[in-house]
């Protein structure tokens, strides 16, 4: 059964020492003004130019522990945030991935470092980001290895169980009401604009009550697969959003991105 009315999770992507601070403000005081649990997908070793928007902020990693103490979930987010691979991903909305494609070896190296970073920083990663939601079985395996069971990922209405780990779906990249379901709103602060953060905020304070966190889903859902029926409407959603994807790439700019 899907929750009723819908429950909401709010996930900030590309977080590291040189993402750009304008936006990060306004962010943090929605975080703290509501209370929010979000997944702070962070990025261990960044080495993409796209996420180097200013000098490296020396208060970024105290930031993260301190939002960790209040109750974020610290998700890796790759290793380097470089997408040269062209492997075939689990989830197929990116054409790039930095995981998808490349060998078992290096993906687990990848992660065992991403993994021994952010733990040396006193970040605990529960779950697992694919930059440009690249993975494989092979990123699966090397998750595993280092007690990461939670992707958050994929586009079903409900968390569920597949390949051994337990996802929790990422749906939306801008609020939006729905009417059953969990569902995570992606933010990226380094993109975000104004009216963005405004819109997030104006959201949250509508649906405060309904914003849970990766723990209480953790405690509440059983650990059971989708069924058929589950999957097929999986399938048409990811249809829809690579159809979106299209339309938006074909307005963008050239060297214009997704991530
Ligand atoms: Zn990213």
């Amino acid at each position: 059964m899907l929750p009723t009315p819908a429950q909401y999770l709010l996930r900030i992507d590309d977080l590291c020492p040189t993402m750009a601070a304008g936006r990060w403000p306004a962010l943090t005081s929605i975080i703290g003004e509501f209370r929010l649990r979000p997944i702070l997908a962070v990025v261990p070793e960044n080495r993409d130019p796209d996420l180097c928007r200013q000098n490296s902020d020396p208060h970024f990693w105290q930031e993260m522990r301190a939002l960790q103490e209040q109750g974020a979930t610290i998700a890796l987010h790759g290793y380097t945030h470089l997408c040269a691979s062209r492997g075939r991903s689990l989830v197929r909305l990116s054409r790039f991935s930095e995981f998808a494609g490349v060998c078992g070896g290096v993906q687990r190296n990848w992660i065992r470092r991403g993994v021994d970073r952010l733990r040396a920083e006193g970040l605990q990663p529960v779950a697992w980001v694919a930059p440009r939601h690249g993975f494989d079985r092979e990123t699966i395996v090397a998750l595993r290895e280092e007690g990461i069971r939670v992707i958050s990922d994929g586009l079903a209405r409900r968390p569920f169980v597949r390949e051994g780990m337990f996802w929790i779906p990422q749906q939306l990249w801008t609020p939006a009401e729905r009417r059953r379901g969990v569902w995570t709103i992606c933010i990226h602060p380094n993109t975000a604009t104004v009216e963005d953060t405004g819109q997030l905020r104006a959201f949250v304070r509508a649906y405060a009550d309904r914003f849970t966190c990766v723990e209480e889903i953790l405690e509440k859902w059983d650990q059971r697969p989708l069924t058929f029926g589950e999957r097929m409407c999986e399938g048409w959603a990811l249809q829809r959003q690579c159809a979106r994807q299209l339309r938006k790439r074909m307005r963008l700019p050239a060297g214009g991105s997704f991530r």
